[in-house]
């Protein structure tokens, strides 16, 4: 009988520009690891990293403590958690947390759940740092990949995504605002025009063509978002610079990862993703921002290590 197991959970980008709540992407990045351990009674959570302890305020505690009651599971759980994604800078913090938890409860119990479930309960951990529930970050986390999240009826489609895909990602130094992701939210528009929508779609569907066929270029050239990122780009200083500079160096698209306040470009290897990296580091220098710039591929998913 299993008593312990240990999930390493990738960060991800949600949206994609155009797929706003709907693409995710997991990001060979950063990882949360996360060991979970049978006690005798109740949920636990060990951590030196600064997130909330308390199991209904962390995403991770709050998908085992759902999942616990939802399986009737009578042992109580102890879960460490190693943080290595950065909280609130965009990048799915909150979500490895919850995707690590979910699949390792899951191995840890022998309950056999299939995907979908899976990525239902980690959105549920989204509730804990976001205040609702959205699935866009868990599903890619979970399953790795680009993912499309269909809402009704609820399923996560996976595309594997193309070899020759790089992504780079500046993470620029500014304090986080509590409560980051409804600020984010609170700027969107209550209704948008028919055009832009229509827009915003045509895109969106070139960015699931650009998977399907593997084209690099398809998927880059196709991050374009006229709803979003207009709202919300005044939150990020510089990042009209930054996105030019990315272009200019020969990124293939850029947008906001997530929430923000990161900016991804999308570019292929035969790129200059280094020189893509310092023109960003540029653009938000030129707000007096200083940044980390990250070069990385798409992961594969959560693991049992
Ligand atoms: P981002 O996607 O930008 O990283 P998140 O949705 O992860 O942002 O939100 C980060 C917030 O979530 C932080 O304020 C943090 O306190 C809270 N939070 C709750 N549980 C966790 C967790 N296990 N890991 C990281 N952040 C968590």
């Amino acid at each position: 009988m299993v008593s312990s197991v240990v999930v390493r959970a990738p960060s991800s980008t949600a949206n994609l520009g155009p797929g706003f709540d709907v693409f995710g992407l997991a990001l060979d990045a950063f990882y949360d690891e996360i060991r979970l351990e049978k006690s005798d009674h109740g949920i636990k959570i060990q951590s030196s990293d600064t997130i909330p302890l308390v199991p209904e305020k962390n995403s991770a505690g709050l998908v085992v403590k759902e999942m616990t009651k939802k399986f009737k599971i009578k042992s109580g759980v102890v879960l460490k958690i190693k943080k290595g994604v950065p909280a609130g800078f965009g990048m799915g913090s909150s979500a490895a947390s919850a995707a690590a938890a979910a699949v390792a409860f899951d191995a840890l119990f022998e309950l056999n759940i299939d995907s979908n479930t899976l990525v239902k309960f980690a959105g549920i951990g989204e509730r804990a740092s976001a205040g609702s529930i959205h699935y866009d970050n868990v599903a890619a986390s979970t399953l790795g990949g680009f993912v499309i999240v269909r809402t009704d009826p609820f399923n996560v489609i996976k595309i594997e995504p193309p070899k020759e895909l790089v992504l780079c990602i500046a993470i620029p130094n500014l304090d986080i605002p509590m409560k980051k992701t409804q600020i984010s939210r609170s700027v969107l528009p209550n209704e948008i025009k028919l055009s832009d929508s229509i827009r915003n779609l045509s895109n969106a569907a070139a960015i699931v063509a650009g998977f399907m066929k593997k084209d690099v270029e398809m998927i880059g050239t196709s991050i374009k978002d006229i709803i979003v990122e207009p709202a919300r780009q005044h939150l990020i200083p510089g990042f009209s610079q930054v996105k030019k500079n990315a272009l200019y160096a020969g990124a293939l698209g850029v947008t906001i990862s997530g929430a923000g306040p990161s900016i991804i470009a999308f570019t292929s290897k035969s790129s200059n993703p280094k020189k893509i990296c310092s023109a960003m580091e540029k653009g938000f220098m030129s707000a007096k921002v200083k940044c980390n710039t990250i070069i990385c591929r798409p992961s594969n998913g959560a693991i049992v290590v």
